[in-house]
């Protein structure tokens, strides 16, 4: 039984120069094709799984960039029973209008992921965004009219001349949007994007990036929405519980170009290239590729590096033949144990990149 589903929508207005996602610009007539044919690959995956999803994702990519007519079209696909717990939609702040809205909201969405970001012009000038700050409180607004009331925004911080004060006041400004749940990362400088080429030049130094994410926990904290994961924050009883079933390691299935799917100990990744895609799906041929067993120490040592970053922590038992690492952790204080559980410390939250390669 599969009970967790991720729609890629691959298409974006333009490409930010730091991403490193399956994401390409498309004319309405490809983004038709891709509907068809991502309605295809989804009845296909229904007769091949027991498909009763309690999460479901679309992300991309923008897949609110989808007319309220396509994005109609796709949610044809979803369950009659509409069973589901929840439902979240990745939204950009730019391309929101209330007749999508009413569609999103037709379909059963019922979560609202919105690319903000930042809230600093200078900023979002530097991340090639669409949108300006105000876009992000008034996207929010026309949201909650049209009766969403679970809100993620995505932020990002250590970004390339960003200072303390400039992230408090993105924090600031982020918190009077009043978000249910807010995702924090610090910018990562991927291969082959832009920014790469720029990493020497631009990333922070480390301590800056650490009182960045101290700020972070304090603020969001101040305002009762806490970490559940290191980069996730959420109100009580808002926690994404389809990015819960991720880091649990729980089976899931992927649609579209690019996305991966992790089903009965094997991981494989959909073709990244959306003419292909659509060319193979149309042709009755599989778009799988990349597939990958995963063995029983594979999944123990995802299971710990997730674990880690989670507020659950991890199962003592789990570190099976970890030992070693587990007692370095706990010896430099990075770690504690408690009720047969082993859980970051605070200072262990801040280097728990470093933490996870000790058991890669
Ligand atoms: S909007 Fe999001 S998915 Fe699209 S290019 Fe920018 S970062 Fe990537």
């Amino acid at each position: 039984m599969i009970r967790h589903l991720y729609v890629h929508v691959p298409f974006c207005a333009r490409v930010c120069p730091y991403c490193a996602f399956h994401v390409h610009r498309g004319g309405v007539e490809e983004q038709r094709a891709f509907v068809m044919a991502l309605r295809q690959e989804w009845r296909a995956a229904r007769t091949e799984f027991a498909l009763e999803p309690d999460t479901i994702y679309f992300g991309g990519g923008t897949p609110s960039l989808l007319s309220a007519e396509l994005f109609a079209e796709l949610a044809e696909e979803l369950p009659k029973d509409r069973s589901w717990s929840e439902f979240t939609l990745e939204v950009n702040p730019a391309t929101v209008t209330e007749e999508k809205a009413r569609a999103w909201r037709a379909a059963g969405v019922n979560r609202i992921s919105l690319g903000a970001q930042s809230f600093d012009p200078a900023m979002l000038e530097l991340l090639g965004r669409q949108h300006g700050p105000r876009d992000v409180a008034e996207t929010c607004d026309l949201l909650r009219t049209q009766g969403f009331d679970n809100i993620n925004l995505d932020l990002m911080f250590a970004l390339p001349g960003q200072s303390l004060a400039g992230w408090d006041a993105t924090l600031a400004a982020a918190l009077a949007c009043r978000p249910d749940h807010v995702s924090a990362y610090a910018l990562t400088y991927e291969e082959d994007t832009p920014f790469f080429e720029k990493r020497g030049l631009w990333r922070l130094e480390e301590e800056l990036e650490i009182a960045m994410f101290e700020r972070t926990r304090t603020a969001l904290a101040a305002a009762g929405i806490l970490p559940y994961e290191i980069s996730n924050f959420a109100s009580p009883g808002r926690e994404s519980r389809h990015n819960l079933a991720y880091w649990r390691g729980t089976d899931y299935l992927g649609l579209g170009p690019s996305a991966c799917s992790t089903i009965a100990g094997v991981r494989w990744r959909n073709v990244p290239n959306t003419p292909l895609y659509i060319e193979r799906v149309t042709r009755g041929e599989s778009v799988r590729q990349e597939h990958e067993a995963l063995d029983a120490a594979t999944r123990t040592r995802e299971r710990i590096m997730f674990g880690l970053r989670m507020r659950e922590g991890v199962a003592r038992g789990d570190f099976g033949g970890a030992d070693p690492q587990l007692a370095r952790l706990a010896q430099d204080g990075l770690a504690i144990e408690s009720a047969g559980r082993v859980f970051l410390t605070p200072r262990g939250q801040l280097v728990a990149d470093s933490v996870a390669e000790l058991f890669v």
